[in-house]
């Protein structure tokens, strides 16, 4: 792998720009299966077959220092990182806004899969936010990774073949988009030793609540409690595997008990499935996780995609209602501050781990 450095790019009007920009040139390895993903973060009936080829993340040069709370573009300003100190990472895939001419629509009949456009709205800024939110609380950054093209150009929630389409500009974004989550993920192991995953979407379902998604089919968590702790099947497929095996509370527990994700931010007043009130999807639409998820975290089928299964760093899909967190700054304000509180009780009581820099 080889990287050039680059001009900086022109900022561009109404986004702050507070870092140094550095772009990179990539060998980019775009193979691998087409998936029938047809959510926008994972369903039932989208379950994929593992690729052989991974996409290959872009791994900037070192000796580059990153100061946390500070914004670093991929080429063409089509992936931000927003650099951070805290053992948190967050990404928005779905919520750009640039239609670059240079770079086709994507299409099913091209693509494969669906080949899904909607954009997760304001779910860009919600994750800027919710960085901001945090760093007032707790005085560290989680890191934040943000696609700014449109879905309609690259979904980096989806294996290479559909994500990008064949077009190298938007596998070059897409090595990009993987490449900055991997060095969150090495500073998050560097300073903390583990740490926490969480890709951020937006749902356009009726019932408003959060669904989280721990790459479990519906009906697993449609399952009982005793089913769900009889054997270790679910717990090893699940995004939280490494985080559960350390825990002295059953797995269904951390998925669904007063303690659980779920439970503590419907207690900060955002309704979540699931949870102790809201165990099972029983037919409601639901989605259960993504590419981005099973990469990034650490269950079963991280390995096959570039991940590490049974690693140290978990987390979850957050696909996030629109009334009441998407929709207005002042929400996205208080959804930040309530993952704020969550996550700090919830990652020291079951990870030990601690959200000081
Ligand atoms: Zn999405």
């Amino acid at each position: 792998m080889r990287f050039l450095p680059r001009p900086a790019p022109r900022p561009r009007a109404g986004t702050p720009r507070t870092g140094r920009h550095r772009t990179f040139l990539l060998t980019l390895a775009v193979a691998g299966v087409t998936a029938g993903a047809a959510a926008c973060g994972g369903s039932d009936a989208a379950a994929p077959t593992p690729p052989t080829a991974p996409t290959t993340p872009v791994v900037p040069p070192a000796p580059t220092v990153y100061v946390a709370g500070q914004s670093y573009f991929g080429r063409n300003n089509y992936v931000e990182y927003l650099a951070g100190n805290a053992p948190v990472i967050l990404t928005a895939p779905h919520g750009g806004a640039l239609t670059p001419s240079g770079i086709p629509d994507r299409t099913a009949a091209a693509c494969g899969g669906s080949a899904t456009t909607v954009t997760d709205a304001n779910t860009a800024d919600l994750a800027r936010v919710m960085q901001a939110r945090f760093a007032a609380r707790f005085g560290s950054y989680p890191h934040v990774v943000i696609s700014h093209l449109s879905r309609r150009k690259l979904d980096p929630n989806r294996l290479p073949l559909e994500a990008a389409c064949g077009n190298a500009t938007a596998a070059e974004a897409l090595g990009e988009w993987h490449g900055f989550i991997e060095l969150a993920k090495s500073a998050v192991l560097k300073s903390h030793g583990k740490g926490w995953y969480m890709d951020m979407h937006g749902h356009g379902h009726a019932v408003q609540r959060l669904e989280l998604g721990y790459m479990l089919t519906d009906a697993l968590l449609d399952g009982s409690d005793a089913a769900l702790d009889a054997t270790s099947a679910a717990e090893n497929l699940s995004s939280i595997l490494t985080l559960s095996q350390l825990s002295p509370l059953s797995f269904s527990a951390l998925l669904r008990g007063p303690a659980s994700l779920g439970t503590l931010y419907a207690a900060q007043g955002f309704p979540s499935l699931p949870s102790s009130n809201d165990p099972r999807p029983a037919g409601a639409d639901y989605f259960t996780g993504g590419e981005n998820t099973r990469r990034h975290t650490c269950g079963a089928g991280a390995a096959s995609v570039g991940g590490v299964t049974g690693g140290t760093i978990c987390g979850v899909q957050i696909e996030a209602n629109f009334t009441g967190v998407r929709d207005t700054p002042a929400n996205r304000e208080r959804f930040g501050d309530a993952t704020a509180v969550v996550l700090e009780q919830y990652l020291r009581t079951h990870w030990a781990l601690r959200m000081t820099p």
